[in-house]
């Protein structure tokens, strides 16, 4: 039978993109007057947090300082000890001098309730509070302890994140939904148990929060697991039993690639079927690595999917035996570099830009093809071909490079594109 048959439709269908989002309330996070919306019709959001010890209050604004510089919008940080909740003004104050409005979190645990008690600078200072309902204490304590932290995020009118976490699930609950599973005739298998119990762990948490005073738009969910599967059912099942918006992230994804993998795998799910509505990714740093690259990852996910734009993209071909020099390389890498490097200035300046696609490309088989469909490409030279690399504008050629300079001339005409093309907002008098 032929594969051309007159019952084929005339034309492909046109990937219509992730799925709408799902419907959830908004919360707002605030410092001063700057505002970052979770959830609703608001962008997904991009945040991270620092490894620094917190009670090195210089040290520590100078990361959050780099992770908001690379687009991060939400910055936690540990809150772990008194010397950390003493510091947590003068970060804030520091950030505030250096001109950075990003919203801080502070990350609570065990005695989360104590340091917002006696440190109310600190528990101002914050613009979110995050609480891991596993631990935050054993017994009567437990729900003594959850209830003063939900009373301070009242108190000074901060929304929370209630974070359970695979590895610190509340054990207590968890023996409760072992038992109600072994009255079943047919008892669900451990995993399923687990994740029952870390989605009533969230919800019961949330209502809790509520029944305490804390308003509806003040809560953000999450359910960290570090298995792909797990957190993508996980995710699924909470998504359909609440109305709150959730924090996506694979816990402990890893170092290098394999966190990035994991995570892009885990978080491109949900994302896809419209779930999720703040992202972090864990990514393990390599030794002195640069914290922001788990940001960077964050935005080429969302950027990838179609979901936001952040910076313009380098399509590079990954080059082959057709190109043995390493200039194409060079020169991918120096403009996505020199590209990101410009867009804390240029997405005030030329608004719009962060849609641009510039194209790099090894030899002539594909290189002016892709480049033509480019905002700006450049086909270098491959094996014993002339040395010369013709440069495509909006999808004609306007030139070519020859000489060692070639990098410098091309980062000067995409400069020059991005002047022309976008336009420099021209401040309001
Ligand atoms: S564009 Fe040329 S160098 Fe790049 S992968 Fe294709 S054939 Fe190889």
């Amino acid at each position: 039978m032929s594969l051309l048959s007159a019952d084929l439709p005339s034309c492909l269908p046109i990937p219509s993109g992730p799925s709408l989002r799902r419907l959830v309330r908004q919360v707002a996070i605030r410092h001063g007057d700057h505002v970052i919306l979770v959830g609703g019709d608001a962008p997904v959001v991009v945040q991270s947090m620092t490894n620094t010890d917190t009670a090195d209050a210089i040290g520590t604004a100078i990361q959050i300082k780099e992770l908001a510089r690379a687009g991060s919008e939400l910055v936690r940080i540990t809150v772990n000890n008194a010397e950390a909740a003493a510091a947590v003004p003068a970060i804030r104050e520091q950030l505030d001098r250096m001109g950075v409005n990003v919203p801080l979190v502070g990350d609570f645990h065990y005695n989360g309730h104590t340091l917002l008690n006696d440190y109310p600078d600190c528990a101002r200072a914050l613009s979110k509070y995050r609480i891991n309902p596993g631990n935050v204490g054993q017994g009567a304590k437990r729900d003594t302890q959850f209830a003063q932290m939900i009373e301070a995020a009242c108190k000074y009118d901060k929304p929370v994140r209630i974070g359970v976490n695979w590895g610190s699930l509340d054990q207590a609950l968890l023996a409760r939904i072992m038992d109600e599973n072994a009255k079943r005739d047919v008892p669900w298998a451990a995993q399923a148990v687990m994740y029952e119990a870390l989605v009533t762990s969230a919800v019961e948490n949330a209502l809790r929060a509520e029944e305490l005073g804390l308003a509806r738009d003040k809560i953000i969910l999450s359910c960290k697991v570090s298995g792909v599967q797990d957190l993508i059912a996980v995710y699924r099942e909470l998504a359909n039993r609440c109305d709150y918006p959730l924090h996506l992230g694979l816990t402990e994804a890893g170092m290098g690639s394999k966190g990035i993998v994991a995570s892009t795998a885990a978080l491109s799910v949900l994302l896809q079927e419209g779930i999720g509505d703040t992202i972090r990714i864990s990514l393990t740093p390599e030794p002195g690595g640069d914290r922001t690259r788990e940001v960077i990852v964050g935005q080429e996910i969302l950027q990838t999917m179609g979901l936001r734009k952040f910076t313009p993209m380098v399509i590079a071909c990954p080059g082959c035996g057709r190109t043995t020099s390493t200039t194409f390389q060079s020169l991918a890498d120096s403009i996505q570099t020199y590209l990101r490097d410009q867009m804390p200035v240029w997405k005030n300046d030329y608004p719009g830009v962060e849609a641009m696609n510039v194209a790099v490309m090894g030899c002539i088989v594909n290189g002016p093809g892709e480049s033509r469909h480019a905002n700006i490409g450049i086909s270098l030279p491959g094996t014993g071909e002339t040395p010369a690399a013709p440069v495509f504008v909006d999808g004609e050629k306007t030139v070519t490079l020859r000489g060692e300079r070639i990098s410098e001339e091309f980062q000067a005409i995409v400069l020059d594109y991005v002047q022309s093309h976008y336009g420099k907002t021209t401040p309001v008098a």
